[in-house]
């Protein structure tokens, strides 16, 4: 995919990101509610996710990994919570989910005040259990 395409796929994933925002912040809360019986106050960093998805780069060739045996993909982007990185070599639909999926991850965070800390973000699984309900949603198949 070129670089027009992922400055299309921001377009659309910040549209998606947008009109579905209440519903995504309603499945975090609703997941930690069955999951871990949560239902104390969660920080939303929605600014956050909206800027990861603009600034977000291809990977770099040389940081690609692919299955030995296959030689596909490894996985279709990846996030440190700062930047998104996106595959070249993934459809524009893909790249669109990607760029939701990997914005979703350090989203959302639990408030509670202990010495150290006061947000504490979820596990990975956690986020992907939120993800795949959110694969229900028109639009959010990829997520
Ligand atoms: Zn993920």
């Amino acid at each position: 995919m070129a670089r027009i395409a992922l400055k299309e796929a921001k377009v659309e994933a910040l549209e998606l990101l947008e009109k579905n925002w209440p519903d995504i912040v309603n499945e975090f809360k609703l997941h930690l509610k069955d999951k871990h019986h949560f239902r104390g106050a969660v920080h939303v960093d929605q600014e956050g996710a909206r800027r990861r998805v603009k600034e977000a780069v291809f990977v770099a060739l040389e940081d690609e990994e692919r299955d030995e045996l296959t030689g596909e993909l490894m996985y279709q982007g990846y996030t440190d919570g700062e930047v998104i990185w996106v595959h070249k070599d993934i459809d524009y639909e893909s790249m669109v989910g990607t760029l939701v999926h990997e914005a979703l991850h350090d989203s959302v965070f639990i408030l509670r005040t202990t010495r150290t800390l006061t947000k504490r973000g979820l596990s990975c699984a956690d986020e992907h259990a939120v993800m795949t309900r959110l694969n229900g949603y028109p639009g959010l198949e990829a997520v």
